[in-house]
């Protein structure tokens, strides 16, 4: 047992903080006491101080396992500013640099050490010679095919609970459902180890879902409430980042894009502006972010549906790392959801894939409490309705949409469900498209029995009669949209259907006070 005392003083004297955060001591003292730990703590939850603190108090050196590369020298910077003893081991080293750090390990000197997965045979000299306090295997839900950043290099490391059983292994992540926590602990071999999993509750941040018409138009309004106030706008392609980049340069906001297309450089140069405030507003891939310490994000913005819950939670997660009220929008497009579908689709795992898409798709379409919803997904309950987010505080108003709903589902009928939702609205509002007019539509029974209805207005109603189950998108078909025996019930059998008003034309709110 190591004396709560020196974990105070340890943790005063490195690290500067008088208090540990929720689970922190906990996780330490199992570490300590030589057990397997993993531990599911969001991001900005404080993970790195469970395996650097006991690195420090245990002997020998302990090895950190970080799919990071990139920011490595700046994590061993930071440690080293603060008397830290750390370095890393990576490939673009010379045999000298090697050498020089494999004495410094073996003389005692360094407490952590950093590599990364690919580069674990160039600890052979090191497991052969010097004690080890700890493996730390950081970001580790990369060993799994099942979460989102799958790093094919993590899947060797059941070597080495195999190699050093009596060493403590401390897995970390900010995103495991069951299924990847499960996956993790058996490919580490450490199928005991004590779990940790800290709420994932962030009540400062406000959840919106905004459908993706006029993003920019929508975006700006929502950066003129927040002149100052920094934020991530990411979006699905680089060329988006891009574009929206240079649009809101163009209204006077100072925005950047972000991907990994740009030059090492160009990318920490880019960063570190944010980082010290120089750049307000970062329009970014997901390639833009993990480990980065920022506190006061006050926004981020997704200009595209994420292509699954993990994903999203992780990047909204960057805002409000400081507990202040911060804002997060989503914008939902249907377009979007075909791409993902597509991307999906052809994955290798592309069942799981699809199943994370339809659990993101359920969210962005919720209209009960979102983050029930987000919680529920990380296997969290909240007792009550959040109150924060764009449901909670804007309860959705269902009418009879029986006779809108009658029409569409007829019209879809009479194009013998071999139309996509585009021509469909079309005919509803009796277009006279060439595409229409060269199919003979005008001349099928519910041509232009709608047209006073808007396109977007109608697009809303057949998404939503797609939620709720009466059509479904054919997407093996050219994105067909099918009748399903549900919407059978409302042609033939009068069955009711409630709707909801579209909501699209009203304006993001204003900042969270
Ligand atoms: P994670 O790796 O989980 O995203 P970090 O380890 O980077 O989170 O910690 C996030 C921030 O919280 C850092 O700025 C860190 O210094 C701070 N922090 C961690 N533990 C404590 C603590 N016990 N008291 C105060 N601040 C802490
Ligand atoms: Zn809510």
């Amino acid at each position: 047992m190591t004396n709560p005392q020196v974990l105070y003083d340890t943790l005063k004297t490195y690290f500067g903080y008088d208090a540990f955060r929720p689970l922190q001591e906990d996780i330490i003292s199992t570490v300590l006491n030589g057990n397997d730990a993993l531990v599911i703590m969001p991001t900005g939850g404080g993970k790195s101080i469970c395996y650097q603190l006991p690195a420090m108090v245990m002997k020998g050196v302990s090895i950190v396992i970080s799919p990071l590369i990139a920011l490595m020298k700046d994590q061993v910077d930071g440690l080293n500013s603060n008397g830290i003893a750390a370095a890393f081991i990576n490939s673009s080293q010379t045999e000298a640099e090697l050498h020089d750090i494999y004495d410094h390990v073996k003389e005692g000197n360094i407490k952590l050490l950093y590599v990364a997965p690919e580069s674990l045979t160039y600890l052979e000299p090191i497991f052969n010679t010097t004690e080890i306090g700890l493996f730390a295997v950081d970001e580790a839900h990369c060993i799994s095919s099942w979460g989102h950043d799958f790093r094919p290099a993590y899947q060797q490391l059941g070597f080495l609970k195999n190699r050093f059983p009596k060493i403590p292994v401390i897995a970390l992540t900010a995103t495991a459902d069951k299924a990847t926590r499960e996956d993790i602990a058996s490919q580490l071999n450490i199928s005991n180890a004590k779990q940790f999993i800290s709420s994932f509750d962030r009540s400062n941040l406000s959840l919106t879902v905004k459908p993706g018409v006029d993003r920019l138009k929508q975006i700006i309004s929502f950066l003129n409430e927040r002149p100052f106030e920094s934020g991530i706008v990411y979006c699905t392609s680089r060329k988006a980042t891009e574009t929206v980049a240079s649009k809101l340069t163009a209204a006077d906001f100072n925005a950047v894009a972000y991907h990994a297309g740009l030059g090492h450089e160009e990318r920490s140069k880019i960063q570190d502006d944010f980082i010290n405030d120089n750049t307000q507003i970062i329009c970014a891939t997901i390639a833009f972010g993990m480990g980065i310490d920022k506190s006061n994000i006050r926004w981020v913005i997704h200009y595209n549906l994420p292509k699954n819950i993990e994903g999203y939670y992780q990047e909204i997660g960057r805002a409000g790392r400081d507990g202040l009220p911060s804002d997060t929008v989503l914008f939902h497009s249907y377009a979007d959801v075909v791409q993902l579908r597509q991307f999906a689709t052809n994955a290798s795992n592309s069942e799981v894939q699809l199943a994370k898409l339809d659990r993101m798709k359920q969210y962005a379409d919720a209209l009960t409490c979102r983050r029930r919803i987000l919680l529920s997904y990380f296997g969290e309950y909240l007792e009550e309705d959040c109150g924060n987010c764009d449901v909670c505080k804007n309860p959705p108003q269902f009418f009879d949409g029986t006779i809108i709903a009658q029409k569409a589902l007829s019209c879809i009928a009479r194009l013998k469900e071999q139309e996509p939702i585009g021509t469909v609205i079309d005919v509803l509002r009796g277009s006279q498209n060439a595409a229409i007019l060269d199919n003979g539509y005008q001349h099928i029974k519910t041509y232009g029995i709608a047209a006073e209805i808007a396109w977007l207005d109608w697009q809303q109603y057949i998404i939503q009669l797609i939620n709720s189950g009466y059509v479904e998108i054919a997407f093996h078909e050219k994105n067909h949209l099918k009748l399903t025996s549900l919407a059978k019930e409302v042609l033939f059998n009068k069955q009711q259907v409630a709707l909801t008003k579209p909501v699209y034309e009203k304006e993001l709110g204003k900042p969270a006070k």
